[in-house]
C-alpha cells in the first residue's frame, strides 16, 4: 500500500460514479469527495479509510496532493505552500501559514501568489 495512516491524500477528480477501481466500487455518494484532500485514518487489506468519509477508497482513487509552489510567510518567515482546492464553485488556490493563521485564496495560482506578495 502506497499511503500510510496520517498521510494527506487527494481523491482524484476524474472518478466515475458506480465504476470499480481495483475491486472497490466508487458509489455516487462518494462523488462529493472528488478533489478533496483527506487524511488516511486506516489502511486495510486493499483499501483505505479516510477521515470524514465512511466509504472505503482503493489506491487508484487516490493521489498525492499537488504541491505547486512554496512562498515565504511575510510575518514569521516560514515556508508556506500554495495549494489547489476544489470547491462547489470550482477550483481555487490557497496559501496558508498555520503558525500565523493567515490564509489567502484566489481563483488562480498567479492571483493568490500576487495577493500574498502584496501583503508584505
Ligand atoms: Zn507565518
Amino acid at each position: 500500500m502506497k499511503f500510510r495512516v496520517g498521510d494527506k491524500v487527494k481523491v482524484k477528480e476524474n472518478l466515475e460514479c458506480n465504476a470499480t477501481y481495483d475491486r472497490t466500487l466508487f458509489v455516487c455518494d462518494m462523488q462529493r469527495f472528488k478533489g478533496k484532500i483527506l487524511t488516511v485514518r486506516k489502511v486495510g487489506d486493499g483499501y483505505y479509510k479516510l477521515d470524514g468519509a465512511n466509504w472505503s477508497f482503493s489506491e487508484p482513487m487516490l493521489e498525492m496532493p499537488e504541491r505547486d509552489a512554496t512562498l515565504c510567510c511575510p510575518f514569521c518567515g516560514n515556508q508556506v505552500e500554495v495549494k489547489k482546492y476544489l470547491t462547489p464553485n470550482g477550483n481555487h488556490w490557497q496559501v496558508i501559514c498555520e503558525d500565523c493563521t493567515v490564509a489567502m485564496t484566489a481563483s488562480t495560482k498567479e492571483q493568490v501568489i500576487d495577493k500574498w506578495n502584496r501583503r508584505t
